[in-house]
């Protein structure tokens, strides 16, 4: 009885942190602004009410009876993983008072305005005293949680554990080497023509469309839903109940669609989880106290970037459902063909803004961030000097010179929000998306299946090496289980460098 009540308990924390999640789904797609301060106050009352629930002295004892039923299991059960994940879990929200909580929660709800005003006016010094005020709030937040090595290692746990700032060394080194004379290579030569993504698109055939490739890449509409919002994101309240977002913008018509496909791949990853984990922790990140899952954010976005990158801008997606799209948007599309189209979505163009970026640039956006965070964190980078660190980097990786900090430092609103140490989970993303298709794809029927338009034996294979196993494994042991190694950049790297050579004629 020990363990099914502790569960049932965790089914509450579940039931909590799925309440709020509905509540945020609707605050970003339906709510009106009005709205806004009372909504604010909604989900912060339901958040700390599941955090509570979690380490509540009730919730430790049912533990105890679930970890004293469960001993004589394998230490790799479902049972025994779910006890350890709940354990690790109360122990570390028990490490960071309630205080410096409530402090960071402040901090992220007079952030959002000022950072806003700061960036319309590329006006940095209005918003460093609030930076300041976030780096030490974190500092001290690390020191709670405790790390080994560096304190931002400490900080980016909460979204990729497991990762460190002396791990991510070696992987950044090897993206670099790889990609930066690509990028150079492909800035002497030609670009292809984008003019016709850049006429308009009217937005409702703009979203029927994307929601047919959704669901022939296996989202079940059934069981979830596409709106409009302004940043597009996936939510999940249970398997059954996974809906996707994507912003329309009629004058570049890539944005919707490719976003739709990026955000399809987070919500198979829900749709495919094993039943079984229904309002358990393992389809819940506890750790984060977010209704996420996935076993770290990095393992989430290997899923959209996957599906977005590896199957959504491939030629061969193109050669197969070019015909419908042509056929959807016969004026604005008039005289172009496949081959052309494929080419202006995959377009390079290095650029300021990372949520602009294109496929081969992205990350570079991402290691400049994490290295940047990692020295504000400990102090080798005041925040006096960090345009000017920032902006350094920016000539580095991209060759570009950064005119103003609005489209510099201040153009993320992450900082804003109180948090510190959560970009590194992109980079990881598509290392990993890399890393799993092309295992994925050493299987013929996989690659007869994209051949042909059938993305059932990709998803089926995906399903069963990744959607299924919920938060069970970490991100390494999943990797190691699909693919017989942990993180690899190899399989990245030759899919850049082949693509782009192949369009930049390198
Ligand atoms: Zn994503």
């Amino acid at each position: 009885m020990g363990y099914k009540a502790f569960l049932e308990r965790m089914g509450e924390v579940n039931d909590l942190l799925c309440a709020k999640s509905i509540l945020s789904w609707d605050e970003r797609t339906m709510m009106p602004r009005g709205g806004a301060d009372t909504r604010a106050k909604q989900q912060a009352t339901l958040t700390v009410l599941a955090r509570d629930h979690l380490v509540a002295d009730e919730t430790r004892r049912f533990l105890e009876r679930a970890e004293a039923e469960t001993a004589n299991l394998p230490e790799d059960s479902v049972e025994r993983t779910i006890c350890a994940q709940v354990r690790e879990a109360i122990e570390y929200h028990l490490r960071i008072p309630a205080a410096l909580v409530h402090k960071r929660a402040e901090l992220g709800s007079v952030g959002h305005h000022v950072w806003a005003k700061a960036r319309a006016e590329s006006d940095l010094a209005s918003f460093a005293p609030l930076l300041e005020e976030t780096l030490a709030l974190n500092r001290e937040i690390a020191e709670c949680i405790g790390y080994e090595g560096h304190p931002y290692d400490a900080l980016m746990y909460r979204f990729e554990p497991g990762e460190s700032v002396a791990s991510l060394q070696p992987l950044f080194a090897a993206l670099k080497e790889g990609l930066l004379p690509l990028v150079k290579a492909i800035g002497e030569k030609e670009p292809p023509r984008v003019d016709f993504l850049q006429r308009p698109f009217p937005v409702e055939a703009q979203l029927a469309f994307a929601l047919k490739m959704a669901r022939k890449l296996g989202y079940d509409t059934d069981r979830g839903r596409l709106d409009l919002t302004v940043h597009p994101f996936e939510i999940s309240f249970t398997r059954n109940d996974v809906r996707i977002t994507t912003r329309v913008n009629d004058e570049w018509m890539p944005k919707s669609l490719f976003g739709t496909l990026h955000e399809t791949g987070h919500a198979l990853y829900e749709q495919f989880c094993d039943p079984a984990y229904t309002r358990t922790p393992l389809a819940t990140d506890l750790v984060g106290l977010y209704a996420v899952g996935g076993v770290s954010f990095g393992a989430h976005e290997s899923q959209s970037r996957l599906f977005e990158n590896h199957v959504g801008r491939s030629r061969e997606f193109w050669e197969l459902h070019y015909g419908e799209l042509h056929d959807t948007f016969p004026e604005q599309l008039a005289g172009v063909d496949a081959e052309t189209f494929w080419r202006a979505v995959n377009r390079v163009e290095p650029g300021f803004i990372r949520v602009l970026s294109d496929e081969l640039t992205y990350d570079f956006h991402i290691m400049l961030r994490v290295e940047i965070e990692a020295a504000l964190i400990d102090e080798s980078l005041p925040v006096s000097d960090l345009p000017e660190a920032w902006n350094a980097k920016v000539e580095e990786y991209l060759g570009l010179d950064v005119p103003n900090d609005r489209l510099g430092v201040l153009q993320d609103v992450h900082w804003s929000s109180g948090q510190v140490g959560t970009f590194c989970n992109y980079t990881i993303g598509n290392v990993m998306a890399g890393q799993l298709f092309d295992t994925a794809t050493t299987d013929p029927r996989i690659r007869e299946g994209l051949a042909e338009a059938d993305y059932l034996p990709l998803r089926e294979w995906l399903t069963e090496h990744v959607h299924r196993h919920g938060r069970r494994y970490t991100r390494n042991q999943l990797l190691e289980k699909a693919t017989g190694r942990t993180l690899d950049p190899a399989p990245y790297l030759a899919h850049l460098t082949r693509k782009y050579s192949d369009i930049y004629g390198i």
